[in-house]
């Protein structure tokens, strides 16, 4: 579970989230829309740790991890980041960018690592490209090859940042359904996407910001069908 209290975080002057509350229960999925600006990826990157928060507390399995003394690499070793650029390591094969990590970051030996992998690249329907590099793949098929990467950590929960908005509108139905496999099995996940049909779907909540605050949030198809909040009607008029 995630838990978000309070949560301020400014660049400078500017505060970019102005006071940000919410939960995520286990195995539930969370979907964040929300203009350009609004924050979304900055809320991301402190549940992980990628931003340092500038107040407030952030708890995942109840522990607290903007307590200064926590082990960072190992909460992100946790929680595991799908970026919109699949960021891949254009120099190694698949099979090495998804073994790199857990060999020196896991500690895993090579065989461990390898058979991991393989395991998590049949799950993303890409056994076949062990060997190929990440050039001579489709947009989807690297983006799938970088969920199977954050999953070979073993992660308890998946932050994804608008993991499909980069790729041609033909594979991005192969890389929701990967999502959507996984939030079967139980995967705890938060998602920033414009993908509504994903949110109302798969989504058991659906949180809208603006302006670096939660505007509103609850039951996707409930927002999506009658959103409250004259702002979110406004942003959901331009994306539906
Ligand atoms: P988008 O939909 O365009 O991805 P977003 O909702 O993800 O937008 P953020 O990327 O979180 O928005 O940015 C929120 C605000 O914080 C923006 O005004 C942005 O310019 C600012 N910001 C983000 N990262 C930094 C940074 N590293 N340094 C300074 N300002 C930043
Ligand atoms: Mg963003």
């Amino acid at each position: 579970a995630i838990d978000v209290q309070n949560l301020h975080k400014y660049f400078g002057d500017n505060e970019v989230l102005k006071g940000i509350d919410f939960h995520v229960d286990n195995s539930d999925v969370v979907c964040v829309i929300g203009p350009s600006g609004s924050g979304k990826s900055t809320l991301l990157r402190c549940v992980n740790r990628l931003e340092e928060p500038t107040s407030g507390k952030i708890f995942v399995e109840g522990i607290e991890i903007t307590d200064p003394d926590v082990d960072v690499d190992k909460v992100r070793t946790r929680i595991g980041m799908v970026f919109q650029s699949f960021n891949l390591f254009p120099h190694l094969s698949v099979m090495r960018n998804l073994t790199i990590a857990q060999q020196r970051v896991k500690k895993r030996g090579k065989d461990e690592a390898v058979e991991v992998a393989r395991k998590n690249l049949q799950k993303v329907g890409l056994s076949e490209k062990e060997d190929a590099f990440p050039a001579h793949l489709s947009g989807g098929q690297q983006q799938r090859v970088a969920i199977a990467r954050a999953l070979s950590m073993d992660p308890d929960m998946m932050l994804f940042d608008e993991p499909t908005s980069a790729l041609d509108p033909e594979l991005v139905g192969d890389v929701l359904g990967v999502m959507k496999d996984l939030a079967t099995e139980g995967m705890t996940m938060m998602v920033v996407t414009h993908e509504m049909g994903f949110a109302r779907e798969v989504g058991d909540k659906l949180v809208f910001m603006d302006g670096g605050v939660i505007l509103e949030e609850g039951d996707p198809t409930e927002v999506l069908a009658n959103p409250r909040h004259e702002r979110t009607q406004s942003f959901l008029s331009k994306v539906l």
